[in-house]
């Protein structure tokens, strides 16, 4: 119920109260009223009959003395004017209620009056000559009249004095019974105060103390404490407000802490990236850089460990792993890491799709590191040409959707960063077996030279390379033996090129040089020579064995042999092939004509 309701309730109880009690108090004061003005009445209707009465006694005497002292001179004035004051006395009754009876007495009395005073006055006159008959006259009127009034008067006081009785005693018990309604009317007052107290305060002073107390306490910062009141009035509906004001609060500034929290995060996040940006720009090693990388990276996402695998999408379903650092253990070595890649990574690489588990990892062959939860994100070079892995495991409580969304951003950033870096880059564009460029760059740069070549109207030859029965070899003596074989011929073809030339693994035993600015007949010495140095050059195969290899060329020129650098590749291998095809071990090039007889100094592997 509402307080308000409530309180007009109450109110309304009050006011009944009170007008029941002034009902009351008004009956009883109204009787005591009525009751003093009787008694006030009588008291004077008394005072008459008293002051009547003794005026006839005294009258009496003064008539019974004077009939003693008949003779006595003077006298009889002196009963004159007692006469005068008793008729005086008796007229007075006009100013005093009296009642039918009383009144008829007091007429009679003032009929008797002159016959008295008649008499009286015939007495004066016969002064010293009264006689018996005056006597017995006198006798008689005193008989008929003072005795006689004196009797009523007598019965009347004695009638006002029992009302007076009666009256006091019935003003005695209303003044009792008014205090006693008094003292009833105060104490049930006095209740009333004390129950309003208690509504007051079980309604509104503790409640709002209540409300008071949780609001200074949301106010202070415990904005989760709520006000647990379910009354149904304005204090209900107050603490209800107040609850989902805190409410509304805690929600906002969940939201905020949530913002700054994401803030704080970004400015770490900017300020490890700027470190690391320093760090590159000084120049430091590259598994410097990623290993402070992977140290920030753990700490900014709170983790455990955090590893990074960086690969060559050569197959783009089955990359070749370059590089593989953790922050578990110093010496896991690439095994570790290979085995993870083809095992709980595969997805993650081929598909390029970031993954996240909160559940323990049972396969994690070769790592000695109990994995509870990970986050693996892929990441690509911009220019597609190396691939990373990020790895971060066991954070407490797991990996959020958040944490994904900040791991991708940063390391994405950083990655990047990372792979501008000339000594990845190298990574990208060299063969990781002979350190010469990969096929990739070498097309990439063919036709960047044939382009030039076309704007400067300059001859470009490209000369193509590739190892006799190779195949033959690698059977005999092994695949070691072979990539011994790959590296010095590697080596040999960088050291009979000029600087300005470009040198590629172009496939397995295959190799191309891009001679700038260069004839068909210049490129026909330059093949010649690396011809007969590497024909020339003994391979050292260990235990005492020694063996020698030889190649086949093939060259062309643009612009006379092709249009496109796709034409000279053709044309060159063409070359290449029908070296082969006259015998190995030699040089064929456009515009030789007839192709020259096998070399003389041929090695039969
Ligand atoms: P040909 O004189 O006609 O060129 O005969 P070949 O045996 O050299 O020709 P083929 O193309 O049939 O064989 C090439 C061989 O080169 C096959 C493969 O075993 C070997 N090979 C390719 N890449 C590598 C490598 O990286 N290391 C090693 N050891 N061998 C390789
Ligand atoms: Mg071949
Ligand atoms: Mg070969």
């Amino acid at each position: 119920m509402k307080i308000s309701r409530k309180f007009d309730i109450y109110t309304f109880i009050v006011a009944a109260v009170f007008i029941a009690a002034f009902l009351i108090s008004y009956r009883t004061i109204s009787t005591i009223s009525t009751e003093t003005s009787r008694l006030f009445d009588i008291s004077k209707e008394f005072d008459y009959l008293t002051h009547l009465k003794q005026t006839l006694i005294d009258l009496e005497h003064s008539t019974e003395h004077y009939l003693e002292l008949a003779e006595s001179k003077g006298y009889s004035n002196a009963v004159m004017k007692d006469l005068a004051g008793y008729e005086q006395a008796l007229r007075m009754s006009s100013t005093v209620k009296l009642d039918d009876e009383e009144k008829e007495l007091v007429q009679i009395a003032l009929i008797k009056l002159p016959q008295f005073t008649g008499l009286l006055e015939e007495l004066i006159r016969a002064e010293g000559r009264i006689t018996e008959e005056h006597k017995a006259a006198y006798r008689q009127l005193r008989v008929d009249y003072i005795e006689k009034t004196l009797a009523g008067i007598n019965e009347h006081w004695k009638e006002d004095l029992e009302k007076v009785t009666r009256l006091s005693e019935r003003a005695r018990q209303s003044k009792s019974r008014a205090l006693t309604f008094l003292i009833i009317l105060a104490a049930g007052l006095s209740g009333l105060l004390i129950v309003a107290r208690i509504i007051v305060s079980r309604s509104v002073v503790r409640p709002l103390g209540e409300i008071e107390e949780i609001s200074n306490a949301i106010a202070g910062g415990d904005i989760k404490k709520r006000i647990f009141l379910t009354s149904d009035d304005e204090l209900g509906s107050l603490s209800t407000s107040v609850n989902v004001m805190a409410a509304a609060m805690q929600d906002k500034l969940e939201k905020l802490e949530d913002a700054v929290n994401k803030e704080q995060a970004l400015v770490r996040e900017q300020t490890i990236l700027s470190e690391l940006m320093g760090f590159i720009a000084s120049g430091a090693e590259l598994e410097v850089v990623l290993r402070i990388f992977l140290g920030r990276t753990r700490d900014l996402m709170r983790a455990g460990y955090s590893a990074i695998f960086i690969m060559e999408p050569r197959d783009p379903l089955d990359p070749e792993l370059k590089f593989f650092i953790n922050t578990f253990e110093e010496h896991t070595g690439m095994e570790c890491g290979r085995s993870m890649l083809k095992g709980v990574f595969i997805n993650v690489v081929r598909t390029l799709t970031p993954l996240r588990v909160n559940t323990p990892l049972t396969e994690t062959p070769m790592m000695h590191v109990d994995i509870r939860n990970l986050i693996a994100i892929p990441l690509s070079s911009i220019d597609k040409g190396v691939l990373g892995l990020v790895v971060i495991i066991n954070k407490d409580g797991g990996f959020t959707q958040s944490d994904e969304d900040m791991l991708f951003n940063f390391s994405f950033q950083a990655f990047q960063a990372i792979t501008m870096q000339q000594e990845i880059i190298r990574y990208a564009t060299t063969d990781g077996l002979t350190g010469l460029h990969n096929h990739r760059v070498f097309r990439e740069k063919l036709h960047e030279e044939i382009e030039r070549s076309r704007r400067y109207s300059r001859d470009i030859s490209l000369l193509m390379l590739d190892i006799d029965h190779f195949k033959n070899f690698n059977d005999t003596y092994g695949h070691q033996a072979g990539d011994t074989v790959l590296r010095a011929v590697s080596a040999l073809i960088q050291n009979n090129i000029r600087t300005t030339d470009f040198e590629a693994r172009y496939g397995g035993e295959e190799f191309a040089v891009i001679l700038p600015e260069t004839s068909g007949s210049q490129a026909r010495i330059v093949a010649e020579r690396l011809r007969t140095s590497i024909a020339g050059y003994v391979l050292d195969l260990g235990g005492g064995e020694q063996q020698r290899v030889t190649v086949s060329l093939g060259y062309a020129t643009f612009p006379p042999d092709a249009d496109t650098d796709e034409m000279l590749i053709k044309k060159a291998d063409e070359m290449l092939y029908a070296s082969k095809h006259h015998g190995r071990n030699r040089v064929t090039g456009f515009g030789d004509g007839t192709l020259p007889p096998p070399a003389a100094d041929t090695v039969k592997t």
